[in-house]
């Protein structure tokens, strides 16, 4: 049987987010990486701040939609660590 290498497929995933999304909290103002809809309008968090609310009770009670770009920043890390 011949085995085929699987290829390693480029991350291609879209990004929502752009550049000119900033974090709200605070007057952080970090790239955002993360966008919480909520009935009231969308907060936009940088990955720190995604990290350190995303499990709280308020943002449970806020968010019915969530974009988790985190990931992104993973990537980038991994590119300038190469
Ligand atoms: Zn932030």
């Amino acid at each position: 049987m011949n085995a085929v290498a699987e290829e390693t497929i480029e991350e291609t995933k879209e990004r929502v987010l752009t550049l000119n999304d900033r974090c709200d909290a605070g007057s952080c103002g970090a790239a955002a990486l993360a966008k919480v809809t909520g009935v009231s309008g969308s907060l936009f968090f940088c990955g720190h701040h995604f990290t350190k609310y995303e499990n709280t009770e308020g943002m449970k009670k806020f968010a019915f939609e969530t974009i988790d770009e985190r990931w992104a920043m993973l990537n980038e890390n991994r590119l300038k660590a190469d």
